[in-house]
């Protein structure tokens, strides 16, 4: 078992707390505040408990000196002090005297954002690399380290793996209620349905694997869907298909005839468009110039009655383009029907965005946080960013 924060007397100390900031942003505005809202609880009982805070975040990606101002942490610090309704003390670097002296003026229940940790990357990879030398420096500046950052806890960094190399250490509210309920996963009351989207097979390889034997049903919808129609022998027109993957759909489908379900009728367009011209067909009727870009009503009825009886569903990747809002239809209809199982889970990235855009998150039983992270998890993998922290 690993400590919690609940674990640590936080009054006056100096928390180093690795947040998951990295939302969605377009032009310098936030598209999606659903981590910040997850970091919330970790961050105000820091604040009741009398904590000194410093919180830690990466956003996107940092590879050239085009990717700093774009990934810049400010508009996250007024977004943040927003929420919580305080003071965001926001330093603009990530190392050096600024940051040192405003941690060593700080009072108990005062918050500072450091900036982006992925600044580190532009020189050797320091934060992704975990530089032995970085994850010192940070722990340095702290009494105490909590990770609350489940969305990169299957990445050893400097931020997480690096500092809790160095002191002592927990995790916060939101990795533990994902642990808790990615773990109910491992012995879930029963049907247990498993839905599988999203684009490409050969990512999901390992994850189908994991799961085939442990559900009762699976249901493989999505992009991942054409490369097993083209592997049955259909015309799958212009859909996206997964070449390397097409021997893959076959032994799947002959080993598990009964087990797995694929859709039998799509919503195919022209284009990879939303305005593009459109219709419904069953499997055998793509044309060559058509691809899918949902999956029809049919299908979605056929898939509902898999998901009916079921009392545990986790979910994996969209059914659908859901970003194009006339491709929304298969995932609503599927969201509808998981709403009412005991218990459901969606496995983070784009089922949770597709389930935000439609209103659901808030109905299933739990959106998980991460996306990587939530399926390593599921697939078995140890997380470096939790398997470093302190043991009970
Ligand atoms: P993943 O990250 O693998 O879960 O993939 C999610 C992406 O799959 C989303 O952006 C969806 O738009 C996309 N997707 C779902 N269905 C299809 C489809 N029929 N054709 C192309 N992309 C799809």
């Amino acid at each position: 078992m690993k400590k919690t924060i609940r674990d640590y007397e936080l009054k006056g100390k100096k928390v180093l707390i690795r947040c998951d900031f990295n939302v969605p942003m377009e032009d310098g505005i936030i598209t999606d505040d659903n981590r910040l809202r997850a970091s919330l609880e970790t961050i105000n009982y820091a604040i009741d408990q009398g904590a000194k805070l410093i919180l830690f975040s990466h956003l996107g990606r940092i590879k050239e000196e085009a990717d700093l101002a774009k990934n810049n942490l400010k508009p996250i610090a007024d977004a943040l002090a927003k929420l919580l309704n305080r003071e965001i003390i926001f330093i603009d670097e990530t190392r050096g005297t600024k940051l040192e002296n405003a941690i060593e003026d700080m009072k108990e229940q005062e918050i500072i954002l450091v900036q982006n940790t992925r600044y580190e990357d532009l020189e050797d990879k320091k934060e992704s690399g975990n530089s032995q030398e970085l994850g010192a420096y940070w722990a340095s500046l702290g009494d105490l380290f909590i990770n609350d950052a489940f969305g990169t806890a299957h990445r050893g960094h400097a931020s997480n793996l690096g500092i809790s190399s160095h002191l002592p250490s927990g995790i916060g509210f939101l990795i533990e209620k994902e642990l808790k309920e990615l773990s109910a996963l491992q012995n879930p009351p029963r049907p247990f349905t498993v839905i599988m989207g999203g684009a490409k097979v050969t990512d999901k390889i390992p994850i189908i694997d994991k799961l085939i034997d442990k559900a009762d049903q699976m249901i493989i919808a999505g992009g991942m869907a054409y490369t097993f129609l083209k592997a049955q022998g259909l015309n799958i027109g212009e859909s996206i298909l997964d070449e390397d993957s097409i021997d893959y759909a076959k032994e799947l489908m002959a080993k598990y005839p009964d087990k797995l379900h694929l859709p039998i009728d799509f919503h195919v367009a022209t284009d990879f468009s939303n305005e593009a011209k459109n219709r419904f067909c069953d499997a055998d009727q793509i044309a060559d110039n058509e691809q899918g870009l949902d999956i029809g009503p049919k299908s979605a009825e056929k898939f509902i009655e898999v998901i009916r009886p079921s009392k545990t569903v986790f979910w994996n990747g969209p059914v659908g383009v859901f970003e194009f809002d006339n491709y929304t239809e298969g995932t609503r209809a599927l969201l509808e029907e998981v709403i009412k199982v005991e218990y459901s889970v969606l496995g983070g990235g784009d089922s949770v965005a597709a389930a935000t855009k439609l209103n659901y998150k808030d109905k299933v039983s739990h959106a998980s946080t991460g996306g990587g992270a939530t399926l390593e998890y599921m697939e078995g993998k140890e997380l470096p960013g939790i398997a470093s922290i302190s043991n009970k």
